[in-house]
């Protein structure tokens, strides 16, 4: 989708917007996969109400975009543009055993910054790509340790109030991937509070995850980690790797080989190659097992 109203094009840099016109998904998303549309990029978290409003009285749909690293997006010409936050600066700043982060910065940073001021308990974060936003929305968890843990306020975009909020850790509900904000908030900064900690005993921990992460999983290929979320009480990976199915690919879309619940993109996967084999796959995994997988990636259909 295109923004030409001129009206909105000449309001942006007002608003501290940097308006990136035709992107293609496929290039900020890991999996490689997705169509092209108008980027804005939101420099000032203060405008966002009145960008949004805009957005709406102009009739433009649009989608959140954080790290991509989570996202399998259809193909052509995308029927929504893209808000992306631009990381303040400091993105990070400590207070004691207290961490405020800026939405937009990159997971993998914060946890590396925290440890080398002796703050520890995201050990198990490490190697999850994205940004602390994504994994704020996606709860997102490793070896044990999830994102929700940490979190003591964070300040967000209300879509039902259209109002820039401070919710208390208590007000939000962190389950296995999933949260209670409403599916169009956003996320804009959070306060975190983390465990004081040694930095070597920090590294050590954060070695052994990557080691882990290295052993099992097709680093540097085009994903999006797991496809699909874990059923009470078993492995998706497993269920599937049981039948047999690494390799299974439909075009492009393959079925890892090293982890059967990763799906990559070989080379040149379309989103309809994606879903085919998600759609396979799940299929085979309810008539053998009867049990029905849910899927962890967010799936954005045109
Ligand atoms: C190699 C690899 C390994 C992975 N390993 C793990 C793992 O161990 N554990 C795990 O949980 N995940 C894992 N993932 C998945 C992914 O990294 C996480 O879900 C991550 O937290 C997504 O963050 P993101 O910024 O990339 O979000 P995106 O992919 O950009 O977005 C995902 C969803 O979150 C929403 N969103 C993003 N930012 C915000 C925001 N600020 N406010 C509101 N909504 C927002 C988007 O709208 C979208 O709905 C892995 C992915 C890869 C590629």
């Amino acid at each position: 989708m295109r923004i030409e109203q001129p009206r909105i094009v000449a309001v942006l840099p007002e608003l501290g917007v940097e308006l990136r016109a035709e992107t293609s998904l496929a290039a900020l998303t890991s999996l490689g996969i997705g169509g092209t549309t108008d980027l804005l990029r939101v420099r000032k978290h203060l405008f966002l109400p009145q960008l949004i409003q805009l957005l709406k009285s102009e009739g433009i749909p649009f989608r959140f975009l954080g790290g991509g690293s989570n996202l399998l997006v259809a193909n052509g010409e995308l029927p929504w543009v893209m808000l992306q936050l631009v990381a303040g600066d400091p993105e990070i700043r400590l207070e004691g055993n207290y961490a405020f982060v800026d939405a937009a910065a990159d997971l993998g940073r914060t946890v590396t910054f925290c440890a080398k001021n002796n703050l520890g308990g995201m050990e198990g974060l490490i190697g999850v790509p994205g940004t602390v936003g994504g994994a704020l929305r996606m709860n997102a968890g490793a070896y044990g340790t999830q994102m929700g843990s940490f979190v003591r306020e964070v300040k967000v975009y209300r879509a039902p109030t259209g109002e820039i909020e401070t919710l208390r850790g208590e007000e939000i509900r962190f389950d296995y991937r999933h949260t209670s904000f409403a599916a169009d908030d956003i996320m804009l900064a959070v306060k975190l509070e983390l465990p004081s900690k040694a930095y070597p005993e920090i590294v050590k921990g954060i070695r052994i995850c990557n080691e882990k992460r290295r052993a099992s999983q097709p680093i540097g290929q085009k994903s999006a980690g797991c496809i699909f979320k874990n059923p009470p009480g078993a492995s998706a990976g497993r269920l599937i790797d049981e039948l047999g199915l690494k390799g299974f690919h439909v075009g492009d879309a393959c079925v890892s080989d090293r982890h059967a619940n990763f799906f990559i993109n070989r080379g040149t996967s379309s989103c309809a190659d994606m879903l085919a084999l998600i759609a396979a796959v799940r299929e085979k995994v309810r008539s053998n097992y009867g049990v029905e997988l849910e899927e962890e990636v967010v799936v954005w259909r045109a």
